[in-house]
């Protein structure tokens, strides 16, 4: 499996990294999960085919993690996609989904593809979707809206991915985790609906879980001062446009 960072920002504005934003990739499989800025460029520099994304989904309804959307459907219709793409997003944000939609008047362009919504509900764990031999389940983030953190399975790898969230006991159930993938809004400071570097490093058990990948991050915050400190190698601070494969 591979997993492309198309961005690894928070949702201050940055001079480095667009808003987090990841594409899960195997076997011609793709899932976008949350879409940030220039979608489709960031897409084709990591050979991602704008008419091969099987699916995108939203993990919460924040801006910095949904804003693309248009620009990503319009990208795809200019290329002439022909694939449904399905969306996946949280029934509480389904009407304002399709009002968005609406607005955009995505119905109204001659466009060739189908796109499907399909509404879960974020409060229970539940398996989302399957393809190219991954599957994607939801469960429940700590965050200032309904927001969900991400169990992908592939070739009986386990990647946990969350992003917007507080530290997760849930997260902190797993026995084995081969990735984390995990919001660090700060290095240090405390900030409520969001993780430090810190937390995530001294809250989880750090033995259980081979890699940990941070993103959702913050300009002008001391992360390699603190991994430094902390001497723990195998927290890797994300970049935008990294692939990572396992
Ligand atoms: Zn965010
Ligand atoms: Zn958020």
């Amino acid at each position: 499996m591979d997993i492309h960072f198309l961005g690894t920002g928070s949702a201050y504005p940055g001079t480095e990294r667009d808003n987090t934003s990841i594409c899960f990739s195997n076997k011609g499989y793709h899932v976008l999960v949350d879409v940030s800025g220039n979608p489709c460029r960031k897409l084709k520099q990591m050979d991602v085919d704008l008419g091969e994304l099987d699916a995108v989904v939203l993990t919460h309804f924040h801006i910095d993690h949904i804003y693309g959307l248009p620009s990503l459907l319009w990208g795809m219709w200019l290329e002439g996609r022909k694939k449904p793409l399905r969306i996946f997003c949280d029934y509480r944000n389904e009407k304002k989904l399709q009002g968005w939609l609406a607005a955009m008047e995505a119905d109204k362009w001659p466009i060739s593809f189908s796109v499907k919504v399909e509404i879960f509900n974020g409060d229970q764990e539940e398996q989302l979707l399957s393809g190219g031999e991954m599957s994607f389940t939801c469960f429940k983030a700590l965050h200032s809206v309904p927001a969900v953190g991400l169990e992908v399975q592939c070739a009986g790898r386990v990647v946990v991915y969350s992003c917007d969230t507080e530290v997760n006991a849930r997260i902190g159930q797993y026995s084995h985790i081969d990735m984390l993938i995990h919001e660090a809004t700060s290095a240090r400071t405390l900030a409520g609906n969001h993780s430090s570097l810190r937390e995530v490093a001294e809250k989880y058990a750090l033995d259980k879980i081979k890699e940990i990948v941070l993103v959702h991050l913050s300009d002008n915050e001391p992360y390699e001062e603190e991994v430094t400190r902390l001497g723990i190698p195998k927290i890797v601070i994300g970049e935008d446009l990294m692939t990572k494969s396992l």
